[in-house]
């Protein structure tokens, strides 16, 4: 029997523990609660300090867009009671994308609510599976460009795959100042932990991504939000908003300046990553496996 030496060992015990404190404090800091806000038309803020809930108020009921964490649905349906609204007036669950710090307070949501849950079909598989986070049963089916309309609302869907297979981007007009404003509700499209090339996340994702950028860049875009509170700043937002002063999140050209550093973030990833391969490609002998 061979021994594995005792310094290797405390070595990976030390990096493991240092990778999980890691995960934990930035689920902390994900986590840490933020009072609820009017936003803007009948957009109300209802996450935590770092990840964002959107409850979209009509005379027909209620649409709720993400629900962060697991362990976030309390706080979201305690913010949703500050703003004088109830859980139980909630008609239908939004996502923007299958992942657990977005979709992990949705099937408990869905439980309090009895509200229908729409998603995407490239999506729907990890919803209805719920790895990472508790799976939820996925009432319909998304399609590209459909619209979600609740009394005076209308939410259309951009599927903006990449990010998730079935990642999906809302945008919806509202009334302000006598105007009318278009709300971008993004997705994501940051290469997190995807493979790119190779043995890539799922077949077809560069393109995937490719397509999504130049169809994002043709969205009209007055007032940008996001399912990661820092990707639009609104803390600093936030601490500028003032009755009678204009609305701070109003910003037509941010989301094009987001897209552009997005842009390059994901060309730089795919040069790395291609690079990495031929690396590989060129040692023979070697295996060929990741790590996944
Ligand atoms: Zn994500």
């Amino acid at each position: 029997m061979s021994r594995i030496p005792f310094a290797i060992t405390v070595a990976a015990v030390l990096l493991d523990a240092a990778l999980g404190q890691r995960m934990s404090a930035r689920r902390i800091a994900w986590n840490k609660p933020f009072p609820p806000f009017h936003l803007a038309g009948p957009i109300y803020y209802v996450g935590s300090a770092g990840l964002a809930c959107y409850l979209i108020h009509t005379q027909a009921g209620d649409i709720l867009l993400d629900a962060g964490l697991p362990e976030m649905a309390r706080q979201v349906e305690a913010n949703i009671a500050k703003l004088g609204f109830r859980v139980s007036g909630i008609r239908i669950l939004l996502n923007t994308h299958a992942h657990f710090d977005h979709a992990g307070g949705l099937a408990t949501l869905k439980q309090k609510s009895d509200a229908m849950f729409y998603a995407s079909q490239g999506d729907a598989a990890l919803l209805r599976a719920g790895t990472a986070f508790p799976a939820l049963k996925v009432d319909h089916l998304i399609r590209d460009g459909e619209r979600v309309i609740l009394g005076a609302v209308t939410m259309t869907a951009h599927l903006t795959p990449g990010h998730t297979p079935g990642c999906t981007t809302w945008t919806m007009p509202i009334a302000e100042g006598g105007r009318t404003l278009h709300v971008l509700f993004f997705c994501s499209i940051s290469v997190a932990d995807n493979r790119l090339v190779g043995r890539t996340t799922y077949p077809g994702i560069a393109a995937d991504y490719e397509r999504s950028f130049a169809l994002l860049k043709t969205l009209p875009c007055d007032i940008f939000l996001a399912p990661h509170t820092e990707f639009f700043h609104m803390r600093e937002k936030v601490s500028r908003m003032k009755a009678g002063a204009p609305n701070p999140f109003i910003d037509p050209g941010e989301f094009q300046r987001f897209l552009a550093g997005a842009e390059r973030d994901f060309n730089e990833a795919l040069a790395r990553q291609r690079a990495a391969l031929s690396r590989r490609d060129a040692r023979p002998g070697e295996l060929k496996t990741g790590s996944h």
